[in-house]
């Protein structure tokens, strides 16, 4: 896999996946992100809340629902009615991340040092 990456602070590059994927908790967000090895400066990668986690289910289910509409040939209708609502929850999970961002950033940094 070619998921090498380059470290803005410092250059190094290394995989993400060596690297790993780490979260941490602080109430009730949650940020996954993953550490640069020669730094440690840590990227956050997405910070959810409640809100954002069930968005993200609700997502999961209705592109579910879709695959299956599609392979049992649902009315049209009803494949569209499914379309417009998964279009409507990218559009919230999109919103939901950007604001959470700051949050995400604030909680990383408050992690002090490694
Ligand atoms: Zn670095």
């Amino acid at each position: 896999m070619t998921d090498l990456v380059k470290c803005d602070r410092c250059g190094t590059p290394f995989s993400i996946q060596t690297a790993g994927i780490r979260a941490t908790w602080s109430g009730d967000y949650m940020v996954q992100y993953f550490t640069c090895p020669g730094c440690h400066h840590r990227y956050q990668i997405l910070t959810t809340d409640t809100e954002l986690r069930q968005t993200i289910q609700r997502h999961k289910a209705i592109a579910a629902k879709i695959k299956l509409g599609q392979t049992k040939h649902f009315r049209p209708g009803t494949l569209k009615k499914y379309q417009a609502e998964m279009e409507k929850l990218e559009a919230e999970q999109k919103k939901r991340r950007d604001e959470l961002l700051d949050k995400g950033n604030e909680i990383l940094a408050a992690l002090g040092k490694e």
